[in-house]
């Protein structure tokens, strides 16, 4: 067997003196083409192997930064060695293995010689080599370059590599939601526009882009100057991101978190150092608190129980006085509009639905708030990191958590980009557990229905029905994954590893922005999906109207109220209208007339379309407790979960005619006899788990590449959730609690 193999590596960490070893004298010295930079070549045998070896000048990086980096990358990608042994210095691992990532970012077959292991072990570093090589995925041998040691070894496991032909995908680390998020849809351009991609792997074009690498942006340049145009344009739109939001650069966020990949990957046991403390950087000093194997769960239950406390405390007043405001108009243009269809329209449909989806603003933003700062603060990944080692016991991955988190994991997401997150999941079946199991957080959506229960029912236990809320979610995500993993997507996991970046102070105009993007997209949808929504449903609560024959009876009974009434009753009215200080006679006139007004607008809502599906639902419904006015909003919550908050606004603004006596609508909620706690935490759980919104399974749908995946997360999910809420309504009836 002949092959050829390229030795890299950071300056001075032994290449040339196993250069040396390996080939003795069989070498000889020339020079790259058309430059300076010396080559030395020679061969190496053992039993039926000669091997070509090539000595690559000493980089640090793969970044066309320096002519020797150039000329390294430029011979792996066009000589094509069949493997490439990365000599690292085992008394410097974390600094000699980021040349390491950049050859598996590349996709290149690698071979790592952990060299001068004699100077680490002096210094008191030990070094787990199988368990480094496990986590990376690639052959790591233990060398001392100076004796000889481990030369044979590394040769044989270099010539495996060679003979089993194996293809190695590129490595894909997470580089800040941001440049992720960009780099995929540059990725996309690359692909289908097949730029460089002859040349190079699709995602590192991408990388080097974001890196400003001069000779990747020459080359694309030259050969489509308009595309190239349109990526460079991507890449400085992160960048002047990023420098608003962190204060930095893609470059500098890129090499944060490929040391954070490698952080991430030494702090599992890879490495042992027994003496020299000096050497601990501050974020490794403040890591041996947070990710300690017993404080750290500890400080995060803390940390998140903390931030839904905070939260909660502080947007009640603004949240209240939103919720006045809307009423306030409510009330103002119900007074103003003439009666009739488009008073309806607009107090019923518009200013009920959008309003009670805009109350809860001040509340999300609190929520994206410490949401933002956990994030650019660098905890968050610490978060994901320790939840790593439980996910894997459920089939997941640890980038899974990402996902989840993005998805409202703390609450407050989308499940939208958290389906789209799970494109970095390297495992196909862990990454299908993964985007099926996301609709189960509690997106931003679900905040203010869950907001408009908890405040009509469970006002004094807030933060700690939320907190439960939020652990009820991830443990129905991890149990259901399991049953995923188990069933209908089995198989082994993938082995992997997570960045861990730098802990950084986050800037409050950092933080500010990451907030107002994140609450403006929802006030966006509020102003144009739920409104649309909103009209849409409030037809299909109107229509077809009473007919005729029935309206004439709600007057006629109207009308033979008013004739039994005293005539000095009717003066007093006509006197004081509707002000306070009227006679018990009087009213209890106007509550009858109330009664009557009350009964036609339910009449009505019962015989709209919308009114005579949630009837038809009844049937079913009624095991969970839920009536038809509920079941109305779950089907307008399959919209977009906001739409449940609005739809009960309109459902209940509809029934209730009496604007003096009406409040807020989880007062409303609260008053009403056909609702307890009971039915409202059974619904508080319908809604954590039942069908993922509509744009959701659409997305579930094309990233699973199959339609059946979208219908498969609407029905079992669907079923799951009822089957919850029976069983919490049933058991808390059968037990009588939380009925009143
Ligand atoms: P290069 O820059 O990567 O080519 O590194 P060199 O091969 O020139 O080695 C740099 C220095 O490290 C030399 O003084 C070598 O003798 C020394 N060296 C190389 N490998 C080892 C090793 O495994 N153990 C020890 N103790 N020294 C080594
Ligand atoms: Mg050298």
């Amino acid at each position: 067997m002949q092959a050829t193999v390229a030795l890299a590596g950071n300056p001075n960490s032994g290449k040339t003196t196993l250069f040396n070893e390996l080939t003795g004298a069989r070498q000889h010295v020339g020079n790259y083409p058309g430059v300076t930079v010396e080559k030395k070549e020679g061969t190496y045998t053992h039993r039926d192997f000669l091997l070509h070896v090539v000595d690559l000048p000493g980089t640090y990086s793969l970044t066309a930064y320096s002519l020797e980096e150039v000329v390294a990358r430029d011979y792996l990608v066009n000589e094509k060695p069949e493997v490439v042994i990365n000599i690292v210095d085992s008394s410097n691992l974390e600094r000699n293995l980021y040349l390491a990532v950049q050859f598996l970012e590349m996709g290149i077959p690698v071979c790592i010689a952990l060299n001068m292991i004699d100077v680490a072990k002096k210094r008191g570093i030990e070094i787990n080599a199988d368990k480094l090589s496990k986590l990376l995925g690639v052959p790591v041998i233990p060398t001392i370059a100076r004796t000889g040691q481990g030369k044979t070894e590394l040769m044989e496991s270099a010539a495996h590599i060679v003979q089993a032909r194996k293809r190695y995908p590129a490595l894909k680390i997470s580089y800040g939601d941001d440049v992720d998020r960009a780099m995929l849809t540059m990725e996309e351009e690359i692909a289908t526009n097949g730029f460089l991609t002859d040349t190079y792997p699709v995602r590192w074009i991408a990388l080097k882009y974001m890196e400003k690498d001069e000779q990747i942006l020459n080359l694309g340049r030259k050969l489509n100057p308009e595309l190239s145009t349109r990526l460079e344009a991507m890449v400085q739109k992160v960048s002047n991101h990023l420098l608003n939001t962190l204060d930095t650069y893609p470059e500098a966020m890129i090499a944060d978190q490929r040391y954070g990949y490698i952080n991430s990957i030494l702090k599992q046991g890879v490495i042992y150092q027994k003496y020299d403390p000096n050497r601990l950087y501050s974020s490794d000093k403040i890591d041996k608190v947070l990710t300690n194997r017993f404080l750290g769960p500890i400080i995060m239950l803390v940390v998140i129980a903390g931030l839904f406390h905070l939260v909660f405390t502080y947007s009640a007043a603004p949240v209240g006085w939103l919720e006045s405001f809307f009423d306030w108009l409510g009330h103002s243009l119900y007074t103003i509009l003439p009666d009739g269809l488009l008073r309806s329209l607009i107090v019923s449909g518009i200013i009920d639905g959008v309003g009670g989806v805009l109350g809860f603003v001040p509340l999300i933003m609190f929520m994206f708030f410490g949401i933002a700062f956990l994030e650019d603060s660098g905890y968050l990944a610490r978060v994901a990191f320790m939840l790593d080692r439980v996910f894997r016991i459920f089939g997941l991955h640890g980038s899974s958590v990402m996902a989840f988190i993005v998805s409202g994991g703390i609450a407050g997401g989308c499940a939208v980009p958290g389906v789209m997150a799970t494109r970095t999941l390297k495992s196909p079946r862990e990454r299908m557990a993964t985007l099926l199991t996301v609709p189960f957080m509690n997106c931003g959506a679900k905040l203010p229905v869950f907001a408009l229960l908890i405040a009509a029912f469970f006002a004094r236990y807030e933060a700690a029905i939320m907190f439960g809320i939020t652990l009820g979610a991830w443990a129905g995500a991890l149990l259901v994954a399991k049953l995923l993993r188990v069933t209908v997507i089995k198989g082994a996991s993938t082995p992997f590893v997570m960045e861990l970046p730098p802990y950084r102070m986050p800037t409050f105009k950092g933080l500010a922005i990451h907030t107002w993007e994140r609450t403006w997209q929802y006030v966006k949808k509020a102003g144009t999906v739920i409104l649309g929504f909103s009209i849409i449903l409030w037809a299909m609560m109107t229509f077809p109207v009473l007919p005729e024959s029935n309206m004439a009876e709600f007057e006629s009974r109207r009308q033979s109220l008013l004739d039994s009434v005293p005539g000095s009753v009717r003066a007093e009215l006509q006197r004081a209208g509707t002000g306070p200080g009227l006679s018990g006679a009087a009213l209890n006139f106007q509550k009858q007339l109330r009664q009557i007004d009350y009964a036609e607008a339910e009449a009505g809502l019962r015989h709209s379309v919308a009114g005579r599906i949630g009837t038809a639902l009844e049937s079913v419904s009624h095991w969970a407790g839920f009536d038809w006015r509920t079941n109305i909003a779950l089907i307008g919550g399959f919209a977009a979960k906001e739409v449940m908050v609005s739809t009960l606004g309109t459902a209940y603004s509809l029934g209730e005619v009496d604007p003096e006596e009406s409040g807020s609508l989880s007062m409303t909620l609260a008053r009403d006899p056909g609702w307890s706690p009971l039915m409202a935490l059974g619904l508080i759980v319908f809604t954590m788990f039942y069908a993922p919104c509509f744009v959701s399974v659409v997305c579930i749908s094309k990233e699973s590449g199959s339609w059946k995946w979208g219908a498969f997360a609407i029905v079992f999910n669907t079923l799951l959730a009822f089957g919850l809420a029976v069983l919490i309504f049933q058991t808390g009836s059968a037990l009588g609690v939380l009925l009143s």
